[in-house]
């Protein structure tokens, strides 16, 4: 604001002396004119012999000078002084006009050169400059009065549109301090408020709408980490009150081999749950800082599927549930095979959970245009359809574990979305309760710079 004016100042003040130099050579030059057209009759007459003392002119005084500076002539009103400054005459023969520092005050001289009987002469009227001063002074003065004034109007006006311009940016900034105010008071993320929208179609009405929109993400962020932090200290209470009562049970006396056996079965089960936990919790917080590091290597996804569908087949044995392939040979694929590996394992393990015995479980896998589509199927409980849009989240059950051992505490679905994410496809769960659910794996096509060379397919 301050610059804004110093800078309008400059300007006018620019524009003021600009102005009054233009009228100060103006009236000059109009001065000048007056003297040479108050010569030139008196030139005629002097002609004529007459005395410049007789021309009778008030306003200006006249000198008549010869060629070597000599005064002729001059009239009664001119003093010597005034000859004095006269001197010396210009070199050559063209009207010159000069301003004299005469006793009286400054004077205006136009020194104009003619020919009297073939004589060269120099005519010299000079005029007191005092009422060209005052007209000037007075000029300067009403310039000076008006710039002063459109300065103070100017700050005036900008000072007051500011202050309205700025008004609802200094509001909302009060508001957003309060609210940060808040937070670190009561440290609650749910404080975010939204603010007031007045006119949402203007810059400010937009900025607090981004603002709001801002809010609410964090607001979201918030409550889901909330969320995440209360199911993770649940999941991880729970083997651990275990363990601390199954030590307890040992400490209290001594107990049979047998007991310890059977205790000590019970914690390494609790033991082995929460490090499913805590890995599953590593893995997951590594994919979301997009650190999730792929060892990328030539590998059959065939293979990798048959691997873990040999792994899950003895589970699957115990509940009587056989597990059927039908899958295509030789399929290329660029990933890192310890998380495939545990990616088909995790919905193989699911699959035989969540299904009774006597059931069957169906890998598919088939490629289409270049990319490898792999399904597992079941014909266990089924998931409910308010249920199917959550299953993918962290901690979500969409119903008790009828498995206690297996458990990996509600992460196992969303270890699997951030592995096939990681590797560039896609997870999919259609389900209908009672007939089955069906999880369906879509990858991208193999990158061919990483399956450089066939792999020789294990038998
Ligand atoms: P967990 O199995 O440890 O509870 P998951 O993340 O693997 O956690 O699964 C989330 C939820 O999805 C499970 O609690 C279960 O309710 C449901 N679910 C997953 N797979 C199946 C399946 N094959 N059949 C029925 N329900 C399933």
């Amino acid at each position: 604001m301050l610059l804004f004016c110093f800078v309008i100042g400059a300007l006018m003040a620019a524009t003021c002396g600009f102005v009054y130099s233009i009228f100060v050579s103006s009236a000059r030059a109009e001065l000048d004119r007056d003297l040479v057209e108050a010569a030139r009759p008196l030139i005629a007459r002097l002609g004529g012999e007459s005395r410049v003392s007789d021309l009778g002119l008030r306003e200006q005084m006249l000198l008549v000078f010869d060629e070597d500076g000599q005064l002729l002539n001059r009239s009664e009103n001119a003093d010597s002084a005034v000859s004095t400054r006269i001197w010396p005459l210009p070199g050559k023969r063209v009207e010159e006009f000069r301003t004299l520092n005469a006793p009286g005050g400054r004077a205006r001289a136009a020194l104009i050169p003619f020919e009297s009987d073939h004589r060269p002469l120099w005519l010299v009227v000079v005029q007191p400059t005092t009422d060209i001063e005052y007209s000037e002074w007075q000029f300067r003065d009403t310039l000076f009065g008006i710039w002063v004034l459109s300065l103070l109007l100017t700050a005036a006006i900008a000072a007051w549109y500011v202050g309205s311009a700025l008004r609802p940016i200094t509001d909302l900034t009060r508001r957003v301090a309060g609210i940060s105010e808040t937070i670190s008071q009561s440290g609650q993320g749910d404080a975010l408020e939204p603010l007031p929208i007045v006119n949402p179609n203007d810059e400010v009405g937009q900025l607090a709408a981004t603002f709001n929109l801002l809010f609410r993400q964090v607001n979201a962020v918030v409550r889901q980490l909330r969320q995440f932090v209360s199911d993770a200290s649940h999941e991880l209470r729970t083997p651990l009150s275990v363990l601390r009562g199954e030590t307890h049970y040992l400490i209290e006396q001594e107990r049979t081999p047998q007991e310890y056996r059977a205790t000590l079965r019970i914690i390494d089960g609790e033991l082995a749950a929460l490090t499913r936990i805590i890995e599953g919790l590593f893995t997951l917080s590594m994919a979301d800082a997009g650190q999730l590091r792929l060892n990328l290597e030539p590998v059959y996804l065939d293979e990798v599927l048959e691997e873990a569908c040999g792994v899950a087949t003895p589970i699957a044995r115990r509940k009587s549930i056989s597990i059927e392939r039908s899958v295509w040979n030789e399929v290329p694929f660029a990933g890192d095979q310890a998380l495939l590996r545990q990616l088909f394992l995790i919905l193989l393990e699911n699959a035989i959970k969540y299904s009774l015995p006597g059931t069957i479980i169906s890998v598919t896998m088939v490629v289409e245009r270049g990319r490898p589509y792999v399904s597992v199927r079941d014909q266990g409980m089924g998931i409910a359809r308010e249920h199917l849009p959550h299953i993918f989240e962290r901690f979500y059950r969409a119903g008790p574990d009828p498995n206690e051992e297996s458990r990996s505490g509600g992460l196992g679905l969303a270890i699997a979305q951030a592995i096939i994410n990681a590797h560039g496809g896609t997870i999919n769960c259609k389900s209908k309760v009672g007939e089955g659910s069906e999880f369906f794996l879509a990858f991208p096509a193999a990158a061919a710079s990483v399956v450089q060379e066939p792999v020789q397919k294990l038998v």
